[in-house]
């Protein structure tokens, strides 16, 4: 026969005094228990939108490979850029953009950093720069392979120089094209597959 005591079901060989009774949970608990939850729930999510210092993450449009940050934005003005604005569709705060053209009549817009997680293809190319004492390399995207800039290394350099002396250096930046960045906090609203989308 199998006993029913320990349950909440009174059975017939059961004296009162071992029938378990119905666990009460405080009204101030369950309170406490929703609240931990939506914290840990926003925390979560600010992480992920945010980098180590709260600056928004930038990734690549393409693949979602994370690029760069607000924190690494190092503002360079080019005296050959068409025109300047301020843009705040990157960052919280406005992103200093430029409109440069190349010899193929191709404009581009373009945010500066002091570093990013592209790969850049030496030897660099001392003409045609946009910054004067600077030459160029093509910087794309270490995963998916998307153009997404280029870097600028000082023109006195060897036109090949090892990764490391061009991120170890003050004296390096990257120009990056706005509208191929995307914050992360706003990818998953963008990056809706299209079955999904009206
Ligand atoms: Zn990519």
């Amino acid at each position: 026969m199998v006993s029913v005591c320990g349950s909440d079901v009174r059975g017939p060989s059961c004296p009162p005094w071992r029938v378990r009774p119905k666990p009460t949970v405080p009204w101030w608990w369950a309170v406490l228990l929703l609240w931990c939850c939506c914290t840990q729930t926003r925390s979560e999510a600010c992480a992920a939108a945010e980098g180590d210092d709260g600056t928004a993450l930038l990734l690549c449009r393409s693949c979602g490979h994370e690029v760069t940050t607000g924190a690494d934005l190092n503002p360079v003005r080019s005296p050959l850029a068409l025109s300047h604005r301020n843009d705040s569709r990157l960052g919280d705060e406005p992103l200093h953009v430029q409109v440069l053209q190349n010899p193929h009549g191709h404009r581009f817009e373009v945010i500066t950093f002091k570093a990013a997680d592209v790969a850049k293809r030496w030897p660099a190319d001392g003409g045609s720069s946009w910054f004067p004492g600077f030459a160029w390399t093509v910087a794309s995207c270490p995963r998916c392979g998307a153009h997404l800039g280029w870097g600028f290394q000082p023109s006195e350099w060897p036109l090949t120089v090892p990764e490391s002396r061009f991120v170890d250096s003050e004296r390096t930046f990257v120009a990056l094209i706005a509208g191929r960045l995307l914050r992360e906090d706003l990818a998953p609203r963008l990056l809706v597959p299209r079955s999904y989308s009206s």
